[in-house]
């Protein structure tokens, strides 16, 4: 049956550059559309650049260009990266449009009707020179706990403690300087803690709608209660005049994520699709959102609820990926992984990251690693070592010896791979052999490679891959080829050998499809096939086929040209605003954060008495180091332990183990940096050897915090 269904992926704010933590993203869901469309489904791959606000706004005044001509600017870059890397959206949008507008206000509407908005007066920084409300990032002033100077206004740098703007000491405007004072204004929320928006959530965040480990995350959010959301903020902004509310404009929640409304409506009218098929309350057809996991709060709860009482379907499901990490640590652009997608592109080859992003992905919310080296290593071993191999070794004999003709295939292959695989029925054999003596092995796994693609597990599906492709190599050195091509007695052999060598790699190729598009193009070419799809695994290349001469189809990365391309992000990089959040409507996770005082906030500090003096030889006999926590894992048995696996660049980690584990989540620390004393005599504990101590600060407020370098501390270094 065909399906049909609308995908979409977060949409990149026009305020800043798309770099390789965005990518995983846009790869994963690209993967997944490709998939699909193979499948012969009907699938439509929207998105759009998210275009207002106050940081557009004020970045077109500082540019001395109008918002417009900013955002058209942003938009081609976006959209000239994306192509890069063959994204293949069918549509790429913006949200300063009519049809965005059109649905903004259509749902404003009718929430309202439903009694879902409301109008409250809320105390907010103004900026009396530029005569502006503030939003929180544009106040700057002194952290109101540690009193480090220049934090912002939702959270601090220096300490990591999140509070309100209006907590800071001598705020200050980071627009004009001045200080700001406390301004009333009406603000419209959306009405979220509304006992029917609670009741229908309660339903509705379950899977397939979310993925089981994000469930259980939403339904905590909903048991300690959902907070209403501001919807609005005051002239002067770059966005949508809210209708009946003069000098108000909808704020990110009531206007970005509408984006893919506008950006599909606008497809439709260029197609002739019908937009009420897929959005419609009664819609049969099927629509995910593809997003990162910190905009989860508000696509599975905010958005279905909006989309709920404003007439609308809701979404089929909303499929959460965790972050990117290079070389096991947050992007930095001091180590020069803050890797930007067109610097990207000029030093390697987009389809290379597009295998390495699906090698590593899977269907949960946890972050995945670039590990560069292993990026090289990986992609010359499977690409090039293993499936563009199979192709040259085959195709030189074809076209010198049989006029570039395929001929029969090597039946007695088939007996002998099936079994070790173990599929493929004695039945499936049968038909096989009697097709001509085509391998089933290689057809029968299309089922479970389909189904892994199907449920995003495409690390599990190229790992299948892989194995079929180390098959074909194995058959290919066995049968050998270049001997058989020296023996006049032994051409017909060779033509099997050669003609099912290509069969092979026409199948691994069709699988590899929905992750290496270009490459898949140009196999297309070179064994004159039309584009393939999915049902062509029950096709082979027919005996008298004629293929085109073999081109070069991939090359090896050289470590080279990975240095050069960490040398250049070092130097050329100009600061961005965020160096995760895929998307805007990420703030929301601060304003959260926001609502609950940090442990401690508000106390007095109290210091214990200082440690009677030491010599600068009594400490220099503690070497601390600069220690990578390669590993953070739970001890069974322990109340207050965890285990920790701490990289200080000797050829063995250490063990050490911590009493930190009532603060901190061990998936979290894996891949943080820290600080160890390196020389503590081991000590035996229960659960085993500990080599060393990691430092953490506590005192008489609750809490325990490990230490952290600065970017660019490298494990190893010594800390004095
Ligand atoms: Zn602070």
């Amino acid at each position: 049956m065909t399906r049909k269904i609308l995908v979409t992926s977060a949409l990149p704010y026009a305020n800043g550059s798309i770099h390789l933590g965005h990518l995983v993203e846009y790869i994963q869901t690209d993967i997944w559309v490709r998939f699909q469309k193979m499948q012969g489904h009907r699938c439509h791959y929207v998105c759009a650049d998210d275009t207002h606000g106050t940081p557009i706004m004020l970045r077109a005044q500082k540019e001395g260009i109008t918002p417009e001509e900013l955002i058209a600017k942003v938009w081609h870059e976006h959209y000239s990266d994306f192509q890069g890397f063959h994204i293949g959206f069918d549509n790429y949008y913006s949200t300063n449009t009519p049809e965005t507008r059109h649905y903004a206000d259509d749902i404003y509407l009718k929430l309202k009707e439903q009694g879902l908005i409301e109008v409250r007066a809320i105390e907010q920084f103004y900026d009396p020179v530029k005569e502006m409300f503030l939003p929180d990032r544009f106040i700057k002033g002194e952290c109101p706990k540690c009193h480090a100077k220049d934090q912002y206004g939702d959270s601090c740098e220096a300490c990591g403690a999140a509070y309100q703007p209006t907590d800071l000491i001598e705020p200050f405007s980071a627009v004009s300087g001045a200080t700001p004072v406390k301004k009333q204004s009406d603000h419209y929320f959306f009405k979220l803690s509304d006992e029917k928006c609670r009741n229908f959530l309660k339903e509705w965040i379950k899977p397939p709608h979310v993925q089981a480990e994000a469930a259980n995350k939403l339904n905590e959010w909903l048991e300690s209660g959902l907070s209403d959301w501001d919807i609005s903020r005051d002239a002067p902004y770059f966005g949508f005049e809210i209708p009946d509310a003069p000098g108000k404009f909808y704020y990110v929640w009531l206007d970005a994520p509408i984006g893919y409304m506008g950006s599909f409506k606008n497809l439709c009218d260029k197609q002739g699709l019908n937009f009420d098929e897929y959005w419609g309350k009664d819609s049969t057809a099927e629509v995910y959102h593809f997003i990162g996991k910190d905009i989860l709060y508000f696509h599975a709860l905010f958005w279905p609820a909006e989309l709920e009482y404003a007439d609308y379907r809701t979404p089929s499901g909303v499929f959460a990926h965790g972050f990117l990490t290079v070389n096991g640590q947050k992007m930095s652009k001091s180590r020069g992984t803050f890797i930007t997608a067109s610097s990207y592109l000029k030093h390697l080859n987009p389809e290379h990251l597009r295998y390495y992003f699906a090698a590593k992905l899977g269907a949960t919310i946890e972050d995945i690693d670039l590990s560069l080296e292993d990026f090289t290593a990986r992609v010359n071993s499977d690409l090039v070592g293993k499936f563009v191999n199979i192709a040259s070794r085959c195709a030189g004999f074809l076209s010198k010896s049989f006029d570039g003709k395929v001929g029969p295939m090597e039946s007695a292959y088939v007996e002998r791979i099936t079994p070790i695989l173990k599929v493929g029925s004695a039945e499936d054999l049968g038909n096989n052999l009697a097709m001509g003596g085509l391998n089933s092995t290689f057809r029968e796994a299309g089922k479970e490679i389909a189904a892994l693609y199907e449920a995003r597990e495409y690390g599990k599906a190229l790992r299948k891959i892989m194995e079929l492709a180390d098959l074909a190599n194995q058959f290919i050195d066995e049968q050998k080829p270049w001997v058989l091509a020296k023996d006049p007695a032994q051409q017909n052999r060779l033509h099997m050998v050669c003609s099912t060598g290509l069969e092979m790699f026409r199948l691994l190729t069709l699988y590899l499809k929905p992750v290496l598009p270009e490459v898949a193009k140009s196999v297309e070419t070179f064994l004159n096939v039309p584009e393939l799809k999915w049902a062509d695994i029950h096709a082979a290349l027919p005996e008298g086929h004629r293929i085109n001469a073999y081109q070069h189809l991939m090359t090896r990365i050289d470590s080279k040209q990975v240095e050069a391309m960490t040398e250049a992000n070092k130097e050329s990089l100009a600061p961005q605003p965020e160096q995760q959040s895929q998307a805007r409507h990420a703030e929301h996770q601060q304003h959260q954060a926001a609502k609950q005082p940090p442990p401690g906030a508000g106390e007095e500090a109290k210091v214990g008495a200082i440690a009677p003096l030491c010599t600068i030889d009594d400490f220099a006999k503690i070497d601390l180091r600069i220690a990578r926590i390669a590993n953070a894992e739970h001890v069974e048995g322990a109340e207050k332990l965890l285990k920790l696996t701490l990289d200080i660049g000797e050829a063995q980690p250490r063990t050490v183990f911590a009493g930190i584990k009532s603060a901190y989540d061990p998936a979290l620390l894996k891949g943080r940096m820290t600080v160890m004393v390196a020389n503590l005599a081991p000590r035996k504990m229960k659960f085993g050897m500990s080599e060393g101590m990691v430092l953490a600060a506590s005192g008489e407020a609750p809490g325990l915090f490990i230490l952290s370098p600065d970017d660019g501390a490298q494990p190893g270094m010594r800390v004095k």
